[in-house]
């Protein structure tokens, strides 16, 4: 039996508003408040709930309905922390839910308070469900909402993977970090984050004499430095696909409007050389797509001197390096130290990313998202994503658990692009389309 859908849409929009009136900015987060609500939500319906706290106002709540055990259980992950807002360049409060154009505003509508919601309404459906069916699930489902993501989840996740990864013991996650994007002409397509890159710190020093700016030396380190980043500027890492890239390229030349960039996506995974470097040419232009083909260099922050009129001993930059999964960060510096051949110049590691392996892009969970996305959408195609950006996925995926990264709203990319942004909001109808996918994934891979 299905959800009275319509009524479930009221509850939905209702219960996002109540989640975003709770202001988690992070820091300092502050998400006990709003894990209390979660959790009175979920208890009021039967579902049993664990509330951990890892520091003073900060939680971890869990709620579980438990299935038969014929299966390992899949977690619905979500954050309840949100980002910092500039209140004057929002055209509404940040902070109220309010609903206007047939969208919900608010700070955390899209990340990821949409999907901690649509979580929500998955466990409740669930139960509603079981109850009237008598019916039970193959596996636990686990509802897991966390603090603390935004700033790097230490007191969230990591917490919870230190001190408590008996509660994380399950075969699949959902979390975020994917997306259901509209493209041009009207097609969506769902992007199923699978892997992510790993993020690293990589600093280039420049040594030379210091002295009085009155004598000006060879040797200035700031000139040094400018010598190497220009060197660094022209350089690319080499194109390198995945078993995750070559699949998200395949399928989506299927439906990508722009007839260029189409050719270009079949040329490069048609396993001829040629074609293939031709088709990674072309998409490297697209700064998304350049990201994904190859490990990523960005300078992000300078360091030298501190008198106009002293020349300093050293100066460096910052590098943020984001290696693809399975590659090593030694190798690109050792690259980087081959091809920058400035004296007094050194490239070291000052901070290493962990390596997290990939969830299987054929598993049961990714045909359940599937299944359910087709369901709603006979036309959406669903590919396998490797993110750029760096999710708590990573966390569960090194405990083995396979997560897979959605986000379950179909939205233009202008939309999309006001996470973290001013004005975030979700469009009501893709509200209720969220919903429906978690539902349906969940509902499969449980059944
Ligand atoms: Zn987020």
């Amino acid at each position: 039996m299905s959800p009275d859908w319509e009524s479930v849409s009221a509850e939905t929009v209702s219960r996002l508003q109540a989640v975003i009136r709770f202001d988690t900015t992070n820091p300092p987060g502050n998400e006990l408040p709003l894990a209390r609500y979660l959790e009175t939500a979920l208890r009021d319906e039967g579902i049993e709930t664990t509330m951990l706290e890892p520091e003073r106002n900060r939680a971890v709540l869990i709620g579980r309905i438990r299935g038969n055990g014929t299966k390992r259980p899949v977690i619905l992950l979500a954050h309840m922390d949100v980002v910092g807002v500039e209140r004057n360049r929002w055209s509404v409060d940040p902070f109220a839910g309010e609903i206007k154009d047939g969208y919900v505003y608010g700070r955390g509508a899209i990340d990821d308070k949409g999907m901690l919601t649509a979580n929500l309404m998955t466990m409740l459906l669930l139960k509603r469900t079981l109850s009237e069916t008598r019916g039970t699930l193959s596996r636990d489902v686990v509802f897991l909402a966390t603090p603390d993501e935004e700033a790097g989840g230490e007191c969230g996740m990591g917490w919870l993977v230190k001190h408590h990864p008996e509660l994380l013991d399950a075969e699949f996650a959902l979390n975020e970090g994917g997306r259901t994007r509209i493209i041009e002409g009207g097609q969506t397509y769902l992007a199923v984050q699978s892997a992510e890159k790993v993020s690293h710190v990589v600093t280039v020093t420049a040594h030379g004499s210091a002295g009085h700016a009155a004598i000006p030396l060879p040797d200035n380190a700031i000139f040094r430095l400018a010598r190497a980043l220009e060197t660094l500027s022209l350089y690319a890492e080499p194109v390198m696909l995945t078993g995750i890239t070559r699949k998200f390229f395949a399928e989506l030349a299927e439906v990508w409007p722009n007839d260029v960039e189409k050719k270009a996506m079949i040329d490069l995974v048609s396993g001829d050389p040629a074609r293939a470097e031709a088709g990674a040419g072309a998409l490297s232009r697209t700064p998304v797509f350049n990201a994904v083909l190859r490990n990523g260099i960005s300078p992000t922050v300078l360091e030298g001197g501190k008198q106009f009129n002293v020349i300093p001993a050293s100066a460096a930059a910052v590098l943020n390096v984001r290696t693809l999964p399975g590659h090593s960060i030694d190798k690109v510096v050792n690259r980087l130290r081959a091809i920058v051949a400035e004296p007094g110049v050194t490239i070291e590691i000052t901070h290493r990313g962990e390596e997290a392996p990939a969830s299987d892009p054929d598993s049961e969970m990714f045909a359940a998202l599937a299944g359910a996305a087709r369901e709603l959408d006979p036309q959406m195609a669903v590919v396998p994503y490797l993110s750029t950006g760096v999710t708590d996925s990573a966390r569960l995926r090194r405990l083995g658990v396979k997560a897979y990264g959605v986000l379950p709203f179909p939205m233009l990319q202008s939309d999309e692009e006001r996470m973290h942004g001013s004005d975030e909001r979700v469009p009501l109808k893709s509200l209720d389309f969220g919903t429906r996918l978690i539902y349906g994934a969940i509902e499969r891979i449980a059944r």
